[in-house]
C-alpha cells in the first residue's frame, strides 16, 4: 500500500495530559498540530484519579476542574508509619485536588480539537527520519489494523514532541537525545497502581479507619510500606460509596510492585468491593533529564521525567512542560530551532526544575532507608503536616509552621543518625535548586555539560551530559 503523506509544524507522540496539553497551547500559538496515540484516541494518558494541586491548572492556563471531573473530598490526611504508632497530619483546605485523568485527558483533546488539532489514535510503529545533521525530520509510523499491515503514512515536521510517557519513543530515536538522556535505573523509576473500588461494607470501612482515629472523608497514606520509597494511600469517600487506593514502590532492591501492595491490601480487607476504575504503570522519579530537546525534538511529561521525585506525582509538572515549550517556540520561524527550543530547556529548569531537582534529593534520601528509617522519620516528628503540605502542594516554599522546627529539634536528639541523613538531604536539596537556577541560558553543549556534573556532584550520582 503507497504511504499516505502529510506535512504539519509539530507532530506530538502520545495523547496523555502532557502531550495533549502541549498540542493544544501550540495550537494556539497558530502552529498546526498532529498528535499520534498508541492507544485508541479515547484511552490515552492517565486512566486514574489523581491528585494534583490546583495551582498548575491556572499556571497553565485552564479552568480548575469541576464534578465530575473532580474527585475526591477530603477533609483530611494523614501520614503514618507502616507501625501505625505514628502520624502527621494535614487539614482542610487541601494542597491537591483530585482529578479524573480520563475526564481531563478528554477535555484536553477537546480544547485542542477546538483549536484545529488532529488527533490520531490506534497508532503503531513510529520511527524517526533523521537528517544528516541529526536532526528529526519526518515520522513514519502506521494506523489501524496492524494484522494487515495498517495504513502506512509519512508525516514531514518541523518539531517532534516525545510526549510518550515512559517509553520515550522519540527520544531513543534521536541522535542527540539518545547521547545525552540515560536510560532510567531501578532506583529512578516506581511502580504505581491506583484503584477506585466500591464499598461492599461500609461498617468495616467506618472499623478501618476508627481503628486507626479516622473518619470518613480522611485519607491515610502509609508510608514505607515496603521499606525506603514505597506508600500505600487509601482514600474511604464521605459519602462511603467509593474507596480510592494508590500504591507506589521504587523498582530496586527487590520491594515488589504498586499492583501486588493493591492487591495484597484489597484481599485483607474484606470491605473493598469491586473496581470501577484505575489502572497501574511505571513513573519516572528521577530529576528532569538535563537536556529536554534538540534541533527538531522536545521532550514534555513522563517522557522529559518531569515528575515530582517525592511522591511520583506528573500530572502538574507535565502541563507546566508543555505550558513552558509553547511560550518558548510562540512566533519564532521555526518551532524546532535550537534557540527557542534551548529557551524552552533553559526557563524550564529554571522554574520547575529547581523544585524537581531539590526533592530528588530528598527521593534519594528515602530510596535509601529501611522500613524502621521511615517509621522513624514519620513517628519521631522529623515530618509535620506543614511538611507533608509543602510536599504536596510542589513548591519550594519555607514551611510556615514555627512548630516544625521545634519538632525537628526534639526530634533529632532521639534519632541523631536519622537527623544527620536529613540535614544532608536538606543541604543538597538547596545547593541543586540554586544550581537549576544557573542553568545556561543560551545554547551550549560544553555549558550544559558543566552544568550537568554541577548537578550530579551536588545530587550525588552520574551527569546525564557527558
Ligand atoms: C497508578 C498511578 C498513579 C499516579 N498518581 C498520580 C497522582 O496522584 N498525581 C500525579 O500528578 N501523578 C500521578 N501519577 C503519574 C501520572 O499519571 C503521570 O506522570 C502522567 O500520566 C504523565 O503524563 P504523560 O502525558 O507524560 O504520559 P502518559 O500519561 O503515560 O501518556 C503517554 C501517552 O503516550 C502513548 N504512547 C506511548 N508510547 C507511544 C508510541 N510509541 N507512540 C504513540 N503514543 C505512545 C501512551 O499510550 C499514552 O497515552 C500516577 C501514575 C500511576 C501509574
Amino acid at each position: 500500500m503507497d504511504k499516505e503523506n502529510l506535512a504539519v509544524d509539530v507532530v506530538v507522540a502520545g495523547g496523555g495530559t502532557a502531550g495533549s496539553a502541549a498540542a493544544w497551547a501550540l495550537a494556539r500559538t497558530g502552529l498546526s498540530v498532529m498528535v499520534l496515540e498508541r492507544r485508541f484516541i479515547d484511552q490515552a494518558g492517565a486512566r486514574w484519579a489523581n491528585a494534583v494541586p490546583p495551582w498548575f491548572f491556572d499556571e497553565f492556563g485552564i479552568d480548575r476542574p469541576k464534578a465530575p471531573e473532580l474527585q475526591r473530598d477530603e477533609k483530611s490526611a494523614w501520614l503514618i508509619s507502616r507501625f501505625g504508632t505514628c502520624r502527621a497530619g494535614m487539614h482542610d483546605p487541601m494542597p491537591y485536588i483530585g482529578v479524573d485523568c480520563r475526564l481531563l485527558v478528554q477535555r484536553l483533546h477537546s480544547l485542542g480539537r477546538d483549536s484545529g488539532v488532529v488527533f490520531e489514535g490506534d497508532v503503531s510503529g513510529a520511527t524517526l527520519e533523521i537528517d544528516a545533521h541529526g536532526r528529526p525530520v519526518a515520522l513514519t509510523a502506521r494506523r489501524g489494523d496492524t494484522k494487515s499491515g495498517g495504513f502506512p503514512f509519512r508525516v514531514a515536521a518541523r518539531l517532534f514532541v516525545d510526549a510518550s510517557g515512559t517509553s520515550g519513543v522519540l527520544r531513543r530515536q534521536a541522535p542527540a537525545m539518545a547521547r545525552d538522556c540515560p536510560p532510567l535505573q531501578p532506583d529512578e523509576l516506581c511502580s504505581g497502581a491506583n484503584q477506585i473500588r466500591r464499598i461492599a461494607d461500609q461498617g468495616g470501612a467506618i472499623a478501618y479507619l476508627a481503628a486507626l482515629g479516622l473518619q470518613p472523608g480522611d485519607t491515610v497514606n502509609w508510608a514505607g510500606v515496603m521499606g525506603g520509597f514505597s506508600t500505600l494511600v487509601v482514600h474511604v469517600r464521605s459519602d462511603l460509596q467509593t474507596v480510592l487506593i494508590t500504591t507506589g514502590v521504587s523498582q530496586d532492591g527487590g520491594r515488589g510492585s504498586g499492583t501486588g501492595i493493591l492487591d495484597d491490601f484489597v484481599a485483607s480487607n474484606p470491605w473493598i468491593g469491586s473496581t470501577l476504575f484505575g489502572g497501574a504503570g511505571l513513573i519516572p522519579i528521577r530529576r528532569p533529564f538535563d537536556r529536554l530537546c534538540a534541533p527538531g525534538i522536545a521532550l514534555v511529561g513522563d517522557a522529559a521525567c518531569q515528575v515530582f521525585p517525592a511522591h511520583a506525582s506528573g500530572i502538574g509538572m507535565g502541563l507546566m512542560g508543555a505550558r513552558t515549550l509553547a511560550d518558548a517556540v510562540a512566533g519564532s520561524d521555526d518551532p524546532g530551532a535550537e534557540g527557542p527550543l534551548w529557551a524552552y530547556q533553559s526557563r524550564f529548569h529554571r522554574r520547575y526544575g529547581a523544585i524537581l531537582g531539590g526533592f530528588d534529593a530528598f527521593r534519594r534520601l528515602t530510596v535509601s532507608m529501611t522500613g524502621e528509617d521511615v517509621g522513624a522519620l514519620v513517628g519521631e516528628g522529623f515530618m509535620t503536616g506543614d511538611s507533608l503540605r509543602l510536599a504536596l502542594s510542589q513548591r519550594l516554599v519555607p514551611p510556615r509552621d514555627a512548630g516544625l522546627l521545634a519538632s525537628v529539634v526534639r526530634a533529632a536528639a532521639r534519632r541523631p543518625d536519622i537527623a544527620a541523613r536529613l540535614v544532608a538531604s536538606v543541604a543538597r536539596m538547596a545547593a541543586t535548586a540554586a544550581l537549576y537556577r544557573l542553568h545556561p541560558a543560551r545554547p551550549d553543549r560544553s555549558a550544559l555539560r558543566r552544568w550537568s556534573c554541577s548537578v550530579a556532584a551536588a545530587l550525588g550520582g552520574r551527569p546525564d551530559v557527558l
